[in-house]
Order: C-alpha cells, then sequence, then structure tokens
C-alpha cells in the first residue's frame, strides 16, 4: 500500500482522454509543506497566513517574521509555486483575545459579514504593507504567488494595487531584495462571481474559495450548527456561480482553481472536471484520492455529464448516477 502511494506521488494527474490536472496543496504552517510534497502536491494552492496571526499574545508578527515564515514555506517547497493569501482574519477565525486588534471585533454582531479578510487588511494600511512587503520579499527565493481573499468592491481592488505600488516603491527606494509575483484574487463572495469580468481585467489568475462562496450565496452561517443542513455545495445557485466563474476565467486566458472544501472532495472531483476545472487545491492528506479519481475519470464524458447536472433541478441526484456510470469506464 505504501509502495503503491509512492508511485502515485510521482505520477502527473492526467484523465484517461489525457487533459493535465494540476494538484495543489492548502497549508496553515509554513511546516505543512512537508505533508504538501509528501502528498505529490505542485504547489501551494493557498497558505492562509491568518495562522501567523491567531493564537499568540500580544503583538502581530512584524515584517521580519512573516518574511521568514514566507521565506521557509518558499524553501520547503523546493521551486514549486506557493500561493500566500493576505490575511484572512475576522469571522470563524479571530485573533487572540489578547491582542489589541481583537478590541476592533468586540461589538460585532455578524462577524462574517464584518471587518474581515480583505476589508480588515485595508483598515490598516499600515499593517497591510508589512505583510506585503514580506511576500514581496519572499518572492526572491522562489515562485510566490500573492492571493487575496473576500474582495467583493472595485475601490478594494484598486486600493491593494495600490497598496501594492506603494511597498514595491518602497523596497526599491530601500534596495531591498524582492521579487514579482502573480496576483490572484478569491472568489468567495457571489458579488465577486458576478463581476467577473472586472476582476479578470486586474488579476493574473482567480481561485474560488467555495466554503465562503456557499456560505454567502445561501446566506448560511458555515460555522452554525443548526443550519448545517442547509449548507449545500450542490444547491444549484451555488454551482451557477462557480461554473460561471470556472467559464469566464477560461475566456479570459486566465489561471483558474478552487481552493475550497469542494476541490478536496471526491464527490465533486467529476463535477469540477466536467466544469472545465483543470487545478484543484486542497488539504495534502486528500491529493491521492483525487488524483485517483482523476486517474479514472473521461474528460469528454464529464462534460455531459456537468451539462445534465447544470441544468437539474436536482444536481445531485444528477451526480450519484453519472459517477456509477464513471466508475465503469476503468
Ligand atoms: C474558502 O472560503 O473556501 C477558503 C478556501 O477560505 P477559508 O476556508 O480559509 O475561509
Ligand atoms: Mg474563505
Amino acid at each position: 500500500e505504501r509502495e503503491r502511494l509512492t508511485r502515485l506521488r510521482h505520477k502527473p494527474a492526467v484523465t484517461l482522454d489525457g487533459e493535465r490536472v494540476e494538484l495543489l496543496a492548502n497549508i496553515e504552517l509554513p511546516g505543512d509543506g512537508v505533508a504538501a510534497l509528501a502528498g505529490g502536491a505542485e504547489g501551494v494552492g493557498l497558505f492562509r497566513s491568518e495562522f501567523l496571526f491567531m493564537n499568540r499574545d500580544g503583538a502581530l508578527p512584524d515584517e521580519e517574521e512573516q518574511y521568514q515564515a514566507y521565506r521557509d514555506a518558499v524553501t520547503i517547497m523546493q521551486g514549486l509555486p506557493v500561493t500566500i493569501r493576505t490575511v484572512d482574519i475576522g469571522s470563524d477565525k479571530p485573533l487572540d483575545r489578547m491582542s489589541v486588534h481583537e478590541l476592533r471585533h468586540e461589538h460585532t454582531l455578524n462577524p462574517a459579514m464584518g471587518l474581515r479578510a480583505i476589508r480588515w487588511s485595508l483598515s490598516d494600511p499600515a499593517m497591510f504593507e508589512v505583510q506585503l512587503r514580506a511576500i514581496l520579499r519572499a518572492a526572491s527565493h522562489g515562485p510566490v504567488r500573492l492571493l487575496v481573499p473576500m474582495l467583493t468592491h472595485l475601490s478594494e481592488i484598486r486600493a491593494t494595487f495600490d497598496a501594492l505600488r506603494r511597498v514595491r516603491a518602497q523596497l526599491m527606494r530601500e534596495s531591498i531584495p524582492h521579487g514579482s509575483v502573480e496576483i490572484g484574487a478569491m472568489v468567495e463572495v457571489p458579488a465577486a462571481a458576478l463581476t467577473m469580468p472586472i476582476f479578470l481585467r486586474y488579476f493574473d489568475f482567480v481561485s474560488i474559495g467555495t466554503n465562503d462562496l456557499i456560505q454567502y450565496t445561501l446566506a448560511i452561517d458555515r460555522a452554525e450548527e443548526a443550519v448545517a443542513h442547509l449548507y449545500d455545495p450542490w444547491h444549484p445557485a451555488v454551482l451557477r456561480l462557480i461554473a460561471d466563474t470556472i467559464s469566464q476565467a477560461h475566456a479570459a486566458g486566465k489561471g483558474i482553481s478552487v481552493c475550497g472544501e469542494m476541490a478536496g472532495d471526491i464527490e465533486f472531483t467529476e463535477l469540477l472536471l466536467g466544469l472545465g476545472l483543470r487545478s484543484f487545491s486542497m488539504h495534502p492528506a486528500q491529493i491521492p484520492a483525487i488524483k485517483q479519481r482523476i486517474l479514472r475519470s473521461d474528460s469528454k464524458r464529464l462534460r455531459a455529464y456537468a451539462a445534465a447536472v447544470m441544468s437539474s433541478d436536482e444536481p445531485r441526484s444528477v451526480g450519484k448516477d453519472v459517477s456509477v456510470a464513471g466508475a465503469k469506464v476503468d
């Protein structure tokens, strides 16, 4: 069994009809890169940088601490791309109670819709610049992509690029080594999916965060037990937003990945392949199972399956039938 997994690790993910699929890892701390490589990841599709900011007393990580963490991730990944997401603090990922920044959240009634992620970063430009500096500096050690969470408004897109321009100018002025980065947006809010043409004009790539996209599309708190049964990735509205985002990114010639839980769930592998997705980012432990599913898939057949799913009132039931049929292919 171990031998089989080792062989699988070095095997590229290719469908039966020869479509190459990129499998990336989601990590929380630089050291997780070791598990990512062991799982056969071809890079990091989502480094959740907020884990450097959580569970600590007092001060947030300064530029040097962040730089070292991002550089460590880049070094561990040995030349494979590392996608670093700027902090996604707030909502289900609160700061430690001791932090002064926590005070800003004390009276928040609805944290998922409050000051989180890019909103939080842009509320304190000096703090945001510290993170951007650290990321650009780490990019001098290997390929880095920068990913921005929860973007909704054009003004936020512009403010993000303004901050990047300022930071690049500072680093140049100070003669501090830094690298160039591809810049991507997470698609986590329906407003972003519905205004893809705007996003695609600004960004090099987009990555769909299905965990939040489902939450905000269906108005279901992703952490609320009482409504967990209504948190449904198969909801036609969710699937429509995902399908349209993928096809618009393709039409624009931009990179498109899914980094939410759906990417690592074999229940959705065939559907995402059928919708044309060729880049999946997931927990390292999921990679072998997803790869096996891809190796047994015929992308042409799955296109027809995806079309049937998209035109069904009950997409989940189409899913079951066609999975069984798909399994017979090999
Ligand atoms: C997502 O929302 O799908 C995502 C990948 O981000 P997070 O789970 O960290 O909010
Ligand atoms: Mg998210």
